[in-house]
């Protein structure tokens, strides 16, 4: 059984192709710039490589591209679409119409695409995918949708509510949603696995640590809080968002420097975080290399990401009356031991304590990287969403023959 997992932006259109009876990745690649002029790229188990300019005017033509690049060529790992059992698409807003990942339809690509006013950047591109996939692969090769919000469907109320007035959740959908729901489910899975309990046993913090940052309190397998909001903007400071402010330090910027409501959007989402205080970079890299050769504000946001992560812990035990574990995932969390370190150290009020050395001398593999006599585990646990994507797929595939 092979299943192909796409992840669709506004100009690109992301692939992996696995083999599900290993779960081994057979290719994987990226069609992008699509809208612009056109570049693809992929890479076969074999060794295989693909790189050439293309032309790209829609999501169309790049699906045919990656079908010819699997088809065809050097980078030939199936005969045709025919060998593929389905596809499966990440989706990044499925509000709290999906609760779990599904079967596509006409009507659900239709609803994706209407969601598109919660998650501008995102689901409009993921609908033009997954018509212009319609279009492309087989008539009888089925779509499945995996929503990045779903896992935190299980959020109770409280959790999701804002205290703004009642009518902009009931008029406007406006609560907290959550993202990086596939990761979050994956890893915490994982970590269950690893620790040999059962799930329903366990209380997690998962702190999954990329450009994009969430942290997620899990109760016996279900997300009962995390850390982004309504858009991926709230929470701990990131690449280049901001995470939570006071909201009136928004309305008082956006008057300061004469900026529209998309304006201001863009400020914080693309031009604060680790970038704007640290006027070095997004990348995490590049700023504990200037914070270890002495830059300031490279140092302070280096702080301010391990405080704010640590606030986010201690608020999630706080509210699981407990925790069992902590996990850390995504790019920082897998291979930053300075993040780790920062975030676990004078933790030991709340159980944590971690053996250092391994810490330090570990990166991207699943680890246990506390003390034994640690009260709370704490992990490094690679994340890997596409794999998650496809398990999903086929297992949805599979139930409805
Ligand atoms: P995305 O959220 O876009 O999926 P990733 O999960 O790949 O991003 O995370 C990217 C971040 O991980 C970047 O800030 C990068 O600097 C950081 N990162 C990757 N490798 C390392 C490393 N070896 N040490 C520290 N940070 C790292």
């Amino acid at each position: 059984m092979k299943i192909l997992v796409v992840n669709a932006g506004s100009s690109s259109l992301k692939f992996q192709l696995l083999d599900m009876e290993n779960e081994q990745v057979i290719a994987k690649g990226n069609c992008d710039r699509i809208g612009i002029d056109g570049h693809a790229s992929a890479k076969t188990f074999t060794g295989a490589e693909y790189n050439a300019d293309c032309n790209f005017p829609t999501h169309t033509e790049a699906f045919e591209k990656l079908v010819e690049i699997i088809t065809t060529g050097d980078t030939k790992v199936i005969n045709s679409m025919a060998e593929i059992s389905a596809v499966g698409h990440r989706i990044v807003q499925g509000a709290d119409i999906f609760d779990k990942s599904c079967l596509v339809t006409d009507e659900i690509i239709d609803q994706i695409d209407n969601l598109a006013e919660l998650a501008p950047v995102h689901n409009h591109p993921h609908a033009l995918a997954l018509r212009a996939c319609k279009k492309v692969i087989p008539a009888d090769c089925p779509q499945v949708v995996v929503f990045d919000t779903a896992f935190h469907q299980t959020m109770p109320p409280k959790a999701y509510m804002f205290g703004l007035p009642y009518e902009c959740y009931r008029d406007y959908h406006v609560r907290k949603y959550g993202f990086h729901g596939t990761s979050h489910r994956f890893v915490s899975g994982e970590l269950a696995r690893a620790m040999g309990k059962n799930p329903e046993d366990l209380k997690i913090v998962s702190c999954h640590l990329g450009n994009g940052s969430s942290i997620t309190a899990v109760d016996a397998g279900k997300s009962v809080d995390t850390t982004m909001g309504f858009t991926p903007l709230d929470g701990v400071v990131m690449g280049t968002r901001s995470g939570a402010v006071d909201p009136s330090a928004v309305t008082y910027v956006a008057k300061k420097l004469g900026l529209t409501p998309d304006e201001m959007s863009d400020y914080l989402n693309k031009k604060s975080g680790l970038l704007g205080v640290s006027g070095v970079s997004s990348d995490n890299r590049e700023v504990q290399k200037a914070a270890d050769e002495g830059n300031e504000r490279a140092k302070l946001v280096s702080e301010m990401l391990c405080y704010e992560i640590k606030k986010y812990i201690g608020s999630f035990a706080a509210a699981m009356n407990g925790m069992d574990a902590v996990l850390f995932t995504g790019g920082i969390g897998e291979n930053s031991w300075e993040v780790r370190q920062g975030v676990c150290e004078n933790m030991e009020y709340l159980g944590i304590k971690i053996d250092e050395e391994l810490n330090k001398n570990t990166r991207g593999k699943l680890m246990k990287i506390s003390t034994p006599d640690s009260k709370v585990e704490v992990w490094i646990v690679p994340t890997n969403e596409e794999l998650l994507i496809a398990r999903d797929t086929l297992a949805i595939v599979e139930a409805s023959k």
